[in-house]
Formats: structure tokens, C-alpha cells, sequence
């Protein structure tokens, strides 16, 4: 009898999350993520952009889990399950799947999308079966194995707490979630199963834990519509440019935005090729139908000929979306405001970041240089019009009493949170060392 977990990636940094599962002799692989500022600075600096990136070269950055961690699992492999479409989670999937080409990919309708866009997107086949599975839902992997999909709130659509069902125990798997009674797209977490769960017993579970440091509930999206809201009904638009930022992949805040802009009587346009992607995906399962009302622009030549079709009929007539809240230096918002772009913008015009700037390095210096350019150029802009979609201490306190685990692995970032983790859960009575475990990347736990 062997229930095992082995922690692949995220335990010693933010990102690049990927935890094993063994069962006996079968494994399941929770995610494989990227780590977003290695990944970025490889794309930046040392990638030719023609060349085709591999694996190894991008382990060579950190920017994937090392599967090589796995040692003798590796020929154990039976899925791979992502709890949902970013790409800390499934971004590595194009590249460390071809690994593991028997092993179908599980996940919910939302996430398979958006991983068959990247595909498509990197033009990489893999001959991995991708399984949609519907939130609230179980899926059998083998006689010994079943995953089970709880629907949980995030910032992007499908979000799943998944469960693993074997006969030596249960393991919870919530990484990334909040629990936001008014998500605005999509239901409430599903409390009511998370309940059952902790009465049915949980030996295991393993939690964000990025946020246990920030003393409130994470505050819920409605919050960011009131500040998407105050900002657009407070401040005098007349006759202004008003072009708003945010992350393409929060389906969500893009409905909201679409909605208020109606509301104000202008036309939405979205430029860029990474909104088109994750609506696109959105779109074809039916989760939404923005492109019957707006237009989305992806290809540079239709960009700039669609700008020029503004400035002509007048900016204050639209609410333009763009790609680009983390300055990042080749999206649509930098490239507007160095002017490479054909928008012609005047003094006081509007910029509006529906997110906050990731804590890195390379997004803190990009941004501050996109905003120098904003200043610069006389253009108001407005920052942080936004809510996190990683829960807080206290969403982190109701999923620990909810689901009442026996042991608790805190995972997505490095010993420093998962220490803040362990402190609130030591507030609830487990011990470190005992109950609660602090993991670094390459480590196992039995739980049998
Ligand atoms: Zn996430
Ligand atoms: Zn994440």
C-alpha cells in the first residue's frame, strides 16, 4: 500500500507548479506550470525566436518543473490534471507532456481550451489525449484512482479544487482559489461538496497559500466592478480617450468592462492576439458571446487600420481593451504609448489598469517605464482597478475548517508563505512537523 505525494515544482518558488501523486504504482501529476519571470526573461533575452523551444532548455531556467525529480514514478505516470488555465499551472504542458505521451490531460472544459489554443498557438502536437470534464463532476483514472472536479471561485473561468479518491485516503488539491460569493461569471464555490468532503474525511490537503500573510478575505469581484464603476461614472469622459487594461485570460472582469462601456453608449474593441485567444476558447464552449457585440482586433496590420478608423471617427465614440497592464514591452498599451501605434492620444486621455502589478522584477521596471511614456505624454492614468483572484487568510481559514484535512501541505510558493500558512493553521491546532508540513521542491510525504 503506497499513497505518496512528491512536490515537483512550486515549493521552493512562486510558480511552476507540479505536484505528484503516487497510488501503489500509478502517479497523477497535479499541474505543470511555468514560472512566469524565468520564462519571460528567457523569452526576452536568450531566445532565438525562430528556434523551437525545448524542455531542457527551459529547465536549464527554472522556468519548468523538473520532472526529473519523479526518479523511478516517471514510468508511473497515468494523467495529468490541471486545476485550471493559467499558466503557472498548464503553461509547461506543451513542452513536459511529450514526456509522458500516454498519460491523458483531465481537466475542466475551460482549461482544455485554452491548453488546445497554446498548442496551436506553439504549433506542438502532442500525442496526449485531452479529456474536458465538467466542474462538480468525477473522473475514473483507474480502479484505484478517481479525480473529482469542486467547482471553486479564481480569476479565470472553470477553476477546480481537485480531489483525488484512493482506497488508502483522500487528497484535496486547491491550488488557486477564493471563495467569492459574488464572482459576477460563473457560480459560487461549491461549499456544499467542500462541506461533505470534511465530513466523508480528508487525510490531505495541499493550499495556496501565497495571501496567509494578509489578514482579511479576499475582497470579491463585485468590489472591482464598484472600482471599474466609480472611476467611469466619477471622472469627466467627455470627449476623452478611454483605453482600459487587463489580464486576458480573466473572462470575468471583461464582461464587466464590455458592460459598463455599453452603459456609457461607446463601441468596444479589444486589441490584441492573447484576448482573442482566451475568448476565443471562452466562446467556443459557450461560456460567452462577447463578439457578437464587440469587435476583436488580434492581427497588427488590422490593428492600426482599425486606429486610424478611430482617430477619424473620434476616440471619445469608443472603449478600447488592450493587452498590456504589465507594461509588458511588445503589448498593445506600450506600444500605444511610445507611439508606435497609429491612436493618436491627447492630453488627458485615459489609461485604466484592471490589475496590479506582479511583484517581479522584470513587470515592476516594465511598467514603470510604461507609465513614464503615459506621464510623459500628459495622458491620465488610473492603477490598480482591481481585485486579486488568490484567496486570503481568511478564505484560507474557512477552507482548513470547511474541509477539515488531517495533514496540510501549503504549496505554489516557497517556505517563507508556506510558514504563514503554518501559522494560521497552528492557530487552529496543528503542529508543525506533526500535521502540518513545509515542503521544498524534490520532497515526499506517505501518507501510507
Ligand atoms: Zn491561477
Ligand atoms: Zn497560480
Amino acid at each position: 500500500m503506497v499513497l505518496e505525494v512528491k512536490t515537483i515544482g512550486g515549493y521552493s518558488e512562486c510558480g511552476r507548479n507540479c505536484t505528484a501523486i503516487r497510488v501503489d504504482d500509478e502517479v497523477i501529476l497535479l499541474d505543470i506550470g511555468l514560472e512566469m519571470e524565468n520564462y519571460v526573461k528567457y523569452q526576452q533575452t536568450d531566445r532565438d525566436n525562430l528556434q523551437r523551444v525545448t524542455y531542457d532548455e527551459l529547465l536549464e531556467v527554472n522556468a519548468v518543473p523538473n520532472v526529473h525529480l519523479l526518479d523511478e514514478w516517471k514510468s508511473m505516470v497515468k494523467a495529468i490534471v490541471p486545476s485550471h488555465g493559467h499558466l503557472d499551472h498548464i503553461g509547461a504542458i506543451p513542452f513536459t507532456a511529450p514526456l509522458f505521451p500516454n498519460a491523458p490531460i483531465i481537466s475542466t472544459p475551460y482549461t482544455i481550451e485554452v491548453i488546445k489554443s497554446i498548442l496551436r498557438d506553439e504549433r506542438i502536437r502532442l500525442h496526449n489525449r485531452l479529456i474536458a470534464q465538467n466542474s462538480n463532476t468525477t473522473y475514473k483514472i483507474s480502479d484505484k484512482i478517481k479525480i473529482e472536479f469542486v467547482h471553486v471561485t479564481h480569476s479565470i473561468p472553470h477553476t477546480a479544487t481537485v480531489v483525488i479518491h484512493t482506497p488508502y485516503g483522500r487528497i484535496v488539491y486547491a491550488n488557486d482559489y477564493k471563495f467569492d460569493l459574488n464572482p459576477l461569471l460563473g457560480k459560487k464555490p461549491n461549499f456544499a461538496r467542500l462541506k461533505e468532503l470534511g465530513e466523508e474525511g480528508v487525510d490531505l490537503l495541499l493550499s495556496e497559500c501565497l495571501y496567509a500573510h494578509v489578514p482579511m478575505r479576499s475582497p470579491s469581484e463585485a468590489i472591482a466592478k464598484q472600482m471599474l464603476k466609480d472611476v467611469l461614472n466619477g471622472t469627466d469622459v467627455e470627449g476623452k480617450a478611454i483605453i482600459c487594461t487587463t489580464f486576458a485570460s480573466h473572462i470575468a472582469r471583461l464582461k464587466i468592462l464590455i458592460e459598463l462601456a455599453e452603459k456609457m453608449g461607446r463601441k468596444v474593441v479589444l486589441f490584441g492576439r492573447s484576448l482573442g485567444k482566451y475568448i476565443d476558447a471562452a466562446e467556443r464552449i459557450k461560456l460567452v458571446n462577447f463578439s457578437k457585440r464587440v469587435d476583436i482586433v488580434t492581427r497588427r496590420k488590422a490593428i492600426e487600420q482599425y486606429m486610424r478608423k478611430i482617430n477619424k471617427v473620434g476616440a471619445d465614440k469608443y472603449f478600447i481593451i488592450c493587452t498590456g497592464h504589465q507594461g509588458e514591452p511588445r503589448a498593445i498599451l506600450s506600444r500605444i504609448a511610445n507611439g508606435e501605434l497609429p491612436l493618436n492620444l491627447k492630453q488627458d486621455d485615459m489609461v485604466l489598469f484592471s490589475a496590479s502589478v506582479i511583484p517581479v522584477e522584470v513587470s515592476i521596471a516594465n511598467r514603470a517605464a510604461l507609465e513614464a511614456n503615459l506621464h510623459k505624454r500628459g495622458i491620465r492614468f488610473f492603477t490598480d482597478l482591481h481585485v486579486s483572484g488568490h484567496g486570503h487568510r481568511e478564505d484560507y481559514r474557512e477552507m482548513l475548517q470547511i474541509v477539515k484535512p488531517k495533514h496540510i501541505i501549503p504549496c505554489h510558493a516557497g517556505p517563507s508563505f508556506a510558514a504563514n500558512f503554518s501559522d494560521l493553521a497552528q492557530q487552529l491546532g496543528y503542529k508543525e512537523g506533526e500535521n502540518i508540513h513545509i515542503m521544498e521542491n524534490g520532497k515526499s510525504f506517505k501518507l501510507q
